[in-house]
């Protein structure tokens, strides 16, 4: 099948959650930040593939995309933006991946270098370095070991799961269950999905996952931003504030040591806005955070900009749908074919 260049452009724009935010956002100035994870294949991930986003081709394709339509901004410059909306004269886009895994430097800051383009990367202080996989790449590691056909667990409830050919879908179930209200007992939890599976949980692997920090001082030097994604990622709103204090200090006091750097901006932990709070806001204001992201997905429009819960956009590569690409453009009063499609033809 042919897919016009429109077609192509659509599905961009509407996997990186622009088509969505642009639908809300009639005005011509705001801000939009995109949120990614990890590049790379998600067909030959060994892990949860649902972080990768895009592999280092397709990305390539959207930092070009965006250069083309939109103005990409620094860390830097969307903080003067956050804190003067009245500043915001065009659409400004900010990338920002979390996490820290090891493609983002390995894959995503030679994209990103090629093209002149600078995004944010949010580390977890305790994460960079390691061998370790985290809760979610741990649930992926046990469904694909499994061997098994069909799985039983038994808490937080009962629940059968077939595998073949499924198990995708499994790890998705299984991190919804992990993230559940049910889920009061962890080491429980562990303990009965390796049960199930049978393959023994392992929290490290053999190769490393997460960038080092002379890696992350590479990127620092070809111009990359950093920003805290706390020290443990851990959910903030399930912490006290004394808690809650520590993230924040001392994931600044990490970066600091190792990168030299200041950091004044936070990626919430998992981000939705259940995962932060009132306290969150208050030990970032009092160690000197100026900026937090969410991941409550939007257009951040100039009279609505709340600089400790940034709006990002998730970005999607699955999701195709030019028709409300279309429409969120004609709703601001744009012509595509002209104004801001360039030489796209129709068809
Ligand atoms: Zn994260």
């Amino acid at each position: 099948m042919v897919v016009s260049k429109r077609d192509r452009l659509a599905r961009l724009l509407t996997g990186l959650g622009i088509t969505r935010a642009l639908e809300f956002a009639s005005k011509k100035q705001c801000l939009l930040v995109l949120a990614y994870h990890r590049i790379g294949d998600r067909a030959t991930a060994k892990y949860d593939s649902a972080l990768y986003e895009a592999t280092a081709e397709a990305f390539s394709e959207q930092v070009q995309l965006l250069q083309r339509l939109y103005h990409v901004v620094s860390l830097a410059e969307a903080t003067e933006l956050i804190l003067h909306p009245s500043r915001l004269r065009h659409r400004h886009v900010l990338l920002s991946f979390d996490d820290g895994y090891r493609d983002n430097h390995d894959l995503a800051l030679p994209v990103l270098k090629a093209h002149g383009a600078s995004a944010v990367f949010f580390l977890p202080t305790s994460f960079i370095g390691t061998n370790r996989i985290p809760w979610w790449d741990q649930l992926a590691d046990l469904v694909l070991r499994s061997t098994r056909e069909v799985i039983h667990l038994q808490y937080p409830e009962r629940l059968t799961f077939y595998l073949p050919g499924n198990q995708r879908r499994v790890i998705r179930s299984l991190i919804g269950v992990y993230k559940s209200e049910a889920m009061e007992d962890p080491a429980r939890f562990w303990a009965d999905v390796a049960n199930a599976t049978g393959v023994e949980h392992r929290e490290t692997v053999e190769e490393r996952q997460f960038m080092t920090w002379d890696e992350a001082r590479h990127m620092v030097k070809s111009g990359m931003d950093i920003g805290s994604h706390t020290h443990s990622h851990e959910l903030l709103a399930k912490q006290t504030r004394e808690q809650q204090m520590w993230e924040c200090l001392e994931s600044k006091r990490i970066i600091h040591q190792e990168l030299g750097l200041q950091v004044d901006s936070m990626a919430y932990p998992v981000g939705v806005a259940s995962c932060f709070n009132q306290v969150s806001v208050e030990c970032l204001q009092q160690t000197g955070y100026r900026t937090a992201f969410s991941y409550v997905g939007g257009a951040n429009l100039p009279e609505k900009i709340r600089p400790y819960s940034v709006q990002r956009l998730a970005v999607d590569h699955m999701h195709v749908d030019q028709f409300r690409l279309r429409k969120a453009i004609f709703a601001m009063g744009l012509q595509p074919e002209k104004s801001q499609f360039g030489g796209v033809s129709a068809g």
